[in-house]
């Protein structure tokens, strides 16, 4: 073995990492203990459940439902909606128990595109660490992640995943997708072909369980999602603005790329008239004021919704089998910068340096604000509109929409930026149980661990959640901070939020205490740092 192999065993993955702990970006402080959650049990029964399962099958009750350490061992329907069955003929007691007679119960959510913490966020002051990620996710049902990146290192994922999955911290599952590198913009030590393949078989040896793109030069690119078909690895890809003019989202479609992510790539599909953009002449990419202003114009540059190439295009994804995964929640400042600004969340919830990192300062990744106008939010509204028409279509027609947050730039804080997301998937036309499916069965079937979760099943691991309403009826529900709501009886205002118990793997999180220790920690880090800005 030579020394350049050995190096790349032990490394591949991590060059990011090393290189931003160099330019004062080092890790975030990964989580190393579970002080929250009990469980799993030997016996845990939830007690006469609505159960709307995540398949699109509609509610049913009521059910009790049998976990055996940390699995679903039965489903029991037990009786009628207003009359269960006797104690005599229900399952026999547990040694922990869940009274969930007018609640409901879900499958834990599945966040295809997650970054747990950015190295980013370093420059802005002390970073949060990795449990201030985790509990705002468990807190708002995320019991699955897909790590799109793992900037901070694979090896730093891989532990973070192996942890998670025995219980030893509280954190949803991880699946570990590190950055390929072999763009010019961001780092490059991929160079042929054959490197990207020799890369791609050390990442899959140390445990990656797929790739996160944002582009290649396309001969490589092709080599690449060739040999992770060979490996078995599923791959997502930014299409960069640098790397799109050469490949488009239905190019590496072709090539076997399992999803888009974001809308980069999708609206260059679909274009008729051009191959690239239309770009202004002041346009500078490495000026994010550019990049994202002009990424607004994208669809209108496009083929027309219903026209002979927009439907093309959308018959040959759904035959390619591709995913999508549109992340509307990550823009969502660009058609409304205000809301975003001053979602109610902020003040409780934004950690200090994590606040700093969204002012615009000409330098974080996403806080390009120096002077967003009015016309930039309207482009970016009629952008959404053709670019959900697209997607819904797609779902529509058969093909598979994945749940995803981003969470960590622009404005959008974690947890409450994948609750946005089912928000902006309703908006998007899907009927909320089709958002739900989206947010749990197909998320699952993206990262191939449907054997094991997304569904309410029999045999599969106990991810739940329990709550107090109905959470179709409401999305907005599901914020930690709760919904504005007027009790009539009292005339007074009320903040209520339905999200009671997270179950991972059998273990059950009390979603009031996880809140509180985020709470505490948001307040501690201005403590700490009073010289940053606050909400
Ligand atoms: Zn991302």
């Amino acid at each position: 073995m030579t020394d350049k192999t050995e190096d790349l065993r032990s490394y591949a993955g991590e060059e990011r990492i090393r290189k931003g702990t160099q330019a004062g970006m080092p890790p975030v402080d990964p989580a190393t203990r579970r002080d929250r959650g009990d469980g799993p049990f030997d016996r845990l029964i939830l007690r006469g459940a609505t159960i709307i399962d995540g398949t699109g099958a509609p509610p049913i009750s009521p059910a009790d439902i049998v976990i055996e350490g940390g699995r679903i061992a039965a489903i029991e329907k037990v009786g009628l909606p207003r009359k269960l069955s006797p104690d005599s003929r229900r399952p026999a007691k547990g040694d922990r128990e869940i009274d969930c007679r007018g609640k409901y119960v879900t499958p834990g959510f599945v966040d295809c595109h997650a970054h747990i913490g950015v190295p980013y966020h370093a420059l802005s002051g002390p970073m949060a660490p990795a449990d201030y990620v985790y509990k705002l996710w468990l807190a708002h049902g995320v019991t699955t992640v897909r790590e799109m990146g793992c900037f901070n290192g694979l090896g730093w994922t891989l532990d973070q995943k192996a942890k998670a999955a025995s219980g030893e911290i509280a954190a949803p599952r991880i699946l570990a997708y590190p950055y390929f590198p072999a763009v010019n913009d961001m780092l490059k030590t991929i160079h042929t072909p054959a490197q990207a393949r020799e890369w791609l078989r050390a990442v899959k040896a140390r445990g990656a369980d797929g790739i996160k793109f944002f582009g290649a030069p396309p001969a490589i690119m092709q080599a690449a999602l060739d040999e992770c078909r060979e490996l078995g690895l599923r791959s997502g890809c930014h299409h960069a603005q640098q790397a799109v003019t050469r490949m488009n989202s239905l190019t590496t479609a072709r090539w076997g790329l399992t999803s888009q992510e974001h809308y980069y790539g999708l609206g260059e599909a679909l274009f008729e008239n051009r191959l690239i953009q239309d770009y202004s002449p002041e346009y500078d990419y490495g000026d994010e004021y550019f990049r994202f202003s002009f990424a607004g114009q994208t669809f209108k540059q496009a083929a027309a919704p219903g026209s002979a190439k927009w439907n093309a295009v959308m018959d040959e994804y759904l035959e390619l089998g591709f995913s999508f995964v549109p992340t509307f929640t990550i823009y969502d400042a660009n058609r409304d910068l205000m809301r975003t600004r001053r979602a109610d969340w902020h003040d409780a919830y934004t950690y200090a340096s994590l606040w700093t990192f969204y002012q615009p300062d000409g330098g974080g990744h996403g806080s390009y604000w120096h002077r967003w106008s009015t016309t930039n939010e309207v482009e970016w509204k009629q952008n959404y509109r053709l670019w959900m028409q697209f997607i819904n279509e797609f779902k529509n027609r058969g093909g598979r929409v994945a749940t995803g947050s981003d969470s960590g730039f622009i404005f959008q804080t974690f947890g409450f930026g994948f609750i946005r997301e089912l928000e902006l998937l309703q908006e998007a036309g899907f009927t909320p149980l089709e958002v739900l499916r989206s947010a749990t069965i197909q998320g699952a079937e993206l990262l191939d661990v449907a054997d094991e979760v997304g569904s309410i099943e029999v045999g599969k691991a106990a991810d739940l959640l329990v709550h107090d309403q109905n959470p179709l009826a409401d999305f907005k529900l599901l914020y930690a901070t709760g919904a504005m709501r007027l009790n009539q009886e009292t005339n007074k205002v009320e903040w209520p939020r339905i999200l009671r118990h997270t179950i991972k793997g059998g273990i059950v999180y009390d979603v009031e205490e996880l809140l509180a220790d985020v709470r505490d920690m948001v307040a501690e880090s201005r403590r700490a740092s009073p010289e940053l800005p606050r909400p």
